[in-house]
């Protein structure tokens, strides 16, 4: 599975929040249906240019480092901390891996030069184009022809940038950088730096082969984005990109676009100093089907957090009453067939087009049957019953916090310390004593799962878990 990341040249917003959730809530489906799944998710540090802006010659990350006076690399990596530490406090659980656009320059370069030799691209005035015109089922995802996308960009294009291209509507695999350019890498068409399409293209074949099983992205992205991806690598493995495609529809805030001018621009840290918790704008998500439009209102926000609370409240009584049960008790008959029908509502909604809204109600519909039984004094076998089922809902919906603030300062810092140690000795080769560090925080109790940019640490005895970034 490969998921269109982030371009960190900004903060995320929480419209892109939405769909890193709906490709967690895919994830975890999958698992539970028992597939193996590896996925995949792109860091764009470099390069990100839609068509005008391409023609316009401007580089977000560049634009972004003139406008903060930081370096690219500097910039990137300040936005990739604040996308990581966004999914984390959502429950979005990492990926296997995240690669960086930067370090697949060659591979980019590899596949524009395969498409060059087959007649799908040109070079021209030191850019590479691809020519639409040579791939037959250009438009085919987005429900465009290449005629209607001729007609539309005409009409955009600067003369100069028409007269370079063989069809106005094909676009650029290599751009030629200006020598002020400040990211720039030597090619055969001449120093510059890579279309943003060719970028998740390259990546994809290096890393999960000719053809994937699920590519996601945002609707935003089936055109040109997905579009010019399945012309990259279709064109030059001649087999299909991707099997299935996942795209989640958009956020609108108060039945607008997001925009940073009309003050509708809202960050996951703008949700918190509100005073509301991360997972209820995951409660909020989920409410609503990946592909219908999520429209986000102030007034949502707060009874999302009042459903979450619910939700929330009632697993941490059960397990309250779960550490103090005197009497054991044989559950109810009806009680148990009602568990088991709430359970197959459930699973039978989420396998259906992950249908979360439906998932939500099967929860809520458990949480009602929960507090009649807690107000009723339950025995141990029957509480045991209800969070058992929580806890299988839980790990579909992930809207338990993850219990990180809940290790002792002592116990955090102990951790942390010798999790950076164990990553100064990997980065230093130091391979031996960095495995010391592992096995002794095995003996600690921790179990460490972990990725190129960070370590996931889970405390076996408290099921406490978080997420480490060095
Ligand atoms: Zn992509």
């Amino acid at each position: 599975m490969y998921a269109c990341g982030p371009t960190v040249y900004n903060y995320p917003h929480i419209g892109n929040m939405r769909k890193y959730i709906a490709d967690d809530v895919l994830v975890r489906v999958l698992r539970q249906n028992n597939f193996e799944v590896q996925r995949f998710v792109n860091i764009t540090d470099v390069g990100h240019l839609t068509q005008d802006e391409f023609d316009t010659g401007e580089d977000k990350i560049v634009a972004a480092a003139r406008r903060e006076g930081k370096s690219p690399l500097a910039i990137a990596e300040f936005y990739s901390q604040a996308f990581f530490t966004d999914v984390d406090q959502l429950n979005v659980l990492p990926p296997e891996s995240y690669i960086k656009a930067s370090d697949h320059i060659p591979e980019m370069q590899q596949l524009t030069t395969r498409l060059i030799k087959k007649g799908h691209a040109y070079v021209s005035n030191g850019r590479v184009y691809f020519d639409v015109c040579s791939f037959e089922p250009y438009g085919r995802l987005s429900g465009n022809t290449v005629a209607q996308l001729q007609e539309r960009v005409r009409a955009e294009l600067k003369k100069e940038v028409f007269e370079q291209k063989r069809n106005p509507a094909d676009f650029a695999l290599w751009i030629k950088a200006e020598a002020n350019h400040i990211l720039q890498w030597p090619s055969p068409w001449g120093a510059g730096y890579p279309g943003w399409h060719i970028e998740c293209a390259a990546m994809i074949l290096k890393h999960l082969g000719d053809t994937i099983d699920v590519h996601t992205g945002g609707e935003d992205h089936i055109f040109p984005h997905h579009e010019d991806e399945i012309a990259e690598a279709q064109a030059a493995t001649g087999k299909p990109l991707a099997r299935t495609w996942l795209h989640v529809r958009h956020l609108f805030v108060e039945g607008k676009k997001m925009s940073k001018r009309a003050g509708t621009f809202i960050r996951v840290e703008d949700i918190k100093a509100k005073g509301f918790h991360p997972l209820a704008f995951r409660f909020l998500v989920l409410g609503t089907h990946y592909r219908s439009h999520l429209n986000f209102t102030w007034r949502s926000m707060r009874s999302a957090q009042e459903g979450w609370l619910r939700y929330v409240e009632t697993i941490r009584k059960l397990r309250e009453m779960q550490a103090t049960a005197q009497k054991n008790d044989s559950p109810p008959a009806e009680l148990l067939s009602r568990l088991k029908r709430i359970d197959v509502d459930f699973d039978k909604a989420l396998n259906d087009d992950l249908a979360t809204p439906r998932a939500l109600a099967a929860s809520s519909e458990l949480i009602g049957v929960s507090n009649t039984h807690l107000a009723g004094h339950a025995g141990l076998s029957t509480i045991n019953a209800l969070l058992e089922r929580f806890l299988h809902m839980d790990e579909l919906l992930g809207l338990l916090p993850h219990f990180d603030e809940q290790l002792s300062d002592n116990e955090q810092k102990n951790l942390y310390d010798l999790l950076a140690e164990r990553t100064r000795l990997r980065a230093a080769k130091e391979y031996a004593k960095a495995d010391a560090v592992r096995e002794s925080l095995q003996k600690m109790g921790y179990e460490l799962q972990e990725h190129d940019l960070h370590i996931r640490w889970t405390k076996i005895a408290t099921g406490q878990s978080g997420t480490f970034t060095p």
